[in-house]
């Protein structure tokens, strides 16, 4: 298994638990279409309590200034509020706080490893970074349902280098396969790039085993940690990968703000792939020399006031419990999956119902587009989410352009879950299909 999730099982929530988490989170209280608010998006971006409102505007409102750079109190004092939430937001996945780079989201995070792996192929970052250098014959594999974010970097890094992109094939349910994995992870893959719980399906990837087919062939790990980190326990000494990103809106923080993490070595060695100010030592008209890792990813004025939310987010998340977190999510998940899978018409993706998965859950409803799915919810104040969710290799491969999905978070009630299931079943009468 993946993980680094405690052997003795953690309590879920209990509903009077999450009604008392709930008033913190303002915008839960909304009507919709005359209807009370179910957000079940959480997938797509996570809703703020107030304490994380309250950090992003206390900082605007009485501390901001530039980090790192100005010689007065308020930048000083900046700093060091800055520093602390990189320290809180790394010791959150057991990292050390030099190995966490501050970046945008989860899709800058990518992009910014692809794109300093693709550096060091065109020969930057001399010697050290000669280890990380692509060309023709090397192989970079991912998964068949990457979210496009871990997809298209890799693709635009294979066209720079000759390198060529192989995938991990997953079977008709969206599901990977440990044994096509193994045929397809060989001696010339050097990086293996893959999502630690799938946005559409829901699956949670077996990591360990991933990794260990990686290392044997001396393969760099990237992991895909934006349905992960907010939901359930990560560590990345347990995970063993080489880096990992993930995005702060999906963990009640604020937009433009994510992270990426690297082991310390490789991120020192990785000549940078965003250059300006802020994380250089010496330039000079014809070069530059370059910061040690964070500051040498960390080009140009950082999201200050955003970082400082996030880690408002993630002291939020601690006091909750991540294992306690999962445990509510994963019950939901579960239920979720056999409420939908007993709906005639309704074909559910990813795990079925008895295997475990993340606590959300993508499905068509034969003969009804996606969209129409999600504007029948919509009138009833339910919000889901509809389309290729930023995956469209694997609706190609199970045979649909879109689907539907329901996605909770630790505010998210039973009650709420089982009005979702209840409308689900009314679909199809009212499309009049699936009878
Ligand atoms: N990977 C996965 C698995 C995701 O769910 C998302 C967000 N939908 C991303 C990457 C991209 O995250 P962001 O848009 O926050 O950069």
């Amino acid at each position: 298994m993946t993980s680094s999730l405690s052997t003795t099982p953690a309590a879920a929530l209990d509903q009077a638990e999450i009604a008392a988490l709930r008033e913190r989170f303002p915008i839960l209280a909304r009507e919709m279409n005359g209807h009370p608010l179910v957000y079940l998006d959480s997938g797509a971006t996570s809703q703020r309590p107030t304490e994380v409102l309250d950090a992003e505007r206390h900082f605007a409102t009485h501390a901001n200034a530039a980090v790192h750079r100005g010689a007065h109190l308020l930048a000083a004092e900046a700093t060091e509020s800055f520093e602390d939430a990189r320290a809180t937001v790394a010791a959150f996945i057991g990292a050390d706080e030099r190995e966490l780079v501050w970046t945008s989201g989860a899709t800058a995070a990518l992009n910014i490893i692809a794109g300093a792996i693709g550096n060091a192929s065109a020969g930057l970052g001399g010697a050290a970074a000669e280890r990380f250098g692509l060309g023709p014959g090397d192989e970079i594999v991912v998964t068949e349902l990457e979210h496009h974010a871990n997809l298209i970097p890799w693709q635009q890094l294979a066209a720079r280098t000759g390198a060529t992109l192989r995938h991990l094939p997953v079977d008709e349910n969206g599901v990977l396969s440990l044994d096509a994995a193994t045929a397809v992870i060989g001696d010339r893959a050097r990086i293996l790039a893959f999502a630690h719980v799938s946005n559409v399906t829901g699956a949670i990837a077996p990591v360990t085993e991933l990794v260990a087919l990686a290392q044997r062939v001396g393969a760099l790990t990237v992991l895909d940690a934006c349905q992960s980190v907010p939901h359930l326990p990560v560590d990345v000494t347990e995970l063993g990968v080489d880096f990992l990103v993930f995005s702060g809106h999906k963990m009640l923080g604020p937009n433009g703000i994510g992270a990426l993490w690297g082991r310390r070595a490789l991120l020192d060695a990785l000549p940078p792939f965003l250059t300006g100010g802020s994380m250089i030592t010496i330039v000079t008209l014809d070069g530059a020399e370059f910061l040690p890792a964070p500051q040498r990813f960390e080009a140009g004025t950082q999201p200050v006031s955003q970082a400082i939310a996030l880690a408002s987010a993630v002291r939020f998340l601690q006091d909750v419990g991540m294992d306690r977190i999962h445990a509510t999510e994963a019950a939901y998940g579960r239920r979720l999956a056999a409420g939908l899978a007993a709906v005639p018409g309704i074909r559910l993706i990813g795990p079925q119902p008895g295997s475990p998965r993340a606590g959300l859950a993508s499905f068509d409803v034969a003969g009804v587009h996606a969209h129409d799915v999600g504007q029948f919810f919509d009138d009833r104040g339910i919000a889901v989410r509809v389309g290729h969710h930023c995956a469209q290799p694997l609706h190609r491969r199970l045979g649909l352009t879109a689907s539907t999905r329901a996605s909770s978070y630790l505010y998210t009630l039973e009650s709420e879950i089982e009005a979702f299931l209840d409308a689900a079943a009314l679909v199809g009468p009212f499309f009049g299909v699936g009878r």
